[in-house]
């Protein structure tokens, strides 16, 4: 169960948004998915969508994938940034989804991360979005707003997810993905917060209160290797 302040915050972000979820990448197949979300690291969603309009016809299948030229599939995600890895990574992660699990992509966090660029975050935007496992999936949004709201005191994406499971009742799970990407795209942003029209700001525990000041708040997100 939520503490008072807890449920508080989570009852404003339902009056604000309420409990319809959606995913922000494109695709019809899971496997289509995993791929959108290993580009997805280090780029944004709209530019994925662009991508992945042309790549799901150029690949119809996960075994297409499997069996891709990697320089012709780096010009392909070229745009993505960071070609070289994620299109090693994608190939490899399409090889062994079709030599070990039948192309068929796993809901088990210990299998999905044993895939090739596939970490705790990946696997959950799968387990949520794909086979509706309550989860949460810590990207740079969720992050920046869990510390900015006080939800956790901890910097590393792991130990903030299982922060946030102990806080926060399991059927917001999925539902707190989408509220604080959609909220830190829109009004808590990294660089510019917009704190005058914040609905949190209340709950806010940034260091000198941003609503009382202009100041621009620096924050960078991490790079890691696995998403
Ligand atoms: S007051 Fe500003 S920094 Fe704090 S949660 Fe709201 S938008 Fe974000």
């Amino acid at each position: 169960m939520a503490s008072k302040r807890t449920q508080e915050i989570l009852d404003i972000f339902e009056k604000m948004y309420g409990r319809q979820t959606r995913c922000y990448l494109n695709y019809e197949e899971p496997w289509q998915l995993l791929v959108a979300t290993i580009l997805s690291a280090q780029c944004t969603d709209a530019r994925v969508n662009i991508i992945t309009k042309d790549l799901f016809v150029k690949y119809k299948t996960i075994a297409d994938i499997a069996g891709a030229d990697i320089s012709e599939f780096e010009q392909d995600i070229k745009q993505a940034g960071f070609y070289h890895s994620k299109a090693k990574n994608i190939i490899a992660c399409a090889k062994m989804l079709t030599r070990e699990f039948g192309g068929e992509v796993p809901s088990d966090i210990d299998e999905l991360t044993q895939l090739p660029g596939v970490g705790r975050k990946t696997a959950n935007v799968i387990r949520g979005n794909i086979y509706g496992i309550d989860s949460i999936v810590v990207d740079t949004h969720v992050k920046r707003i869990s510390k900015r709201l006080g939800l956790t005191g901890e910097d590393d994406p792991e130990k903030i997810e299982f922060e946030l499971m102990k806080r926060v009742p399991k059927d917001y799970w999925i539902l707190i993905n989408m509220w604080f990407i959609t909220f830190g795209r829109t009004v808590c942003k990294a660089q510019s917060p917009k704190c005058q029209e914040c609905q949190l700001a209340g709950y806010c525990r940034e260091q000198d209160h941003p609503r009382k000041s202009s100041r621009k708040i620096q924050q960078k997100a991490p790079r890691s290797r696995k998403a």
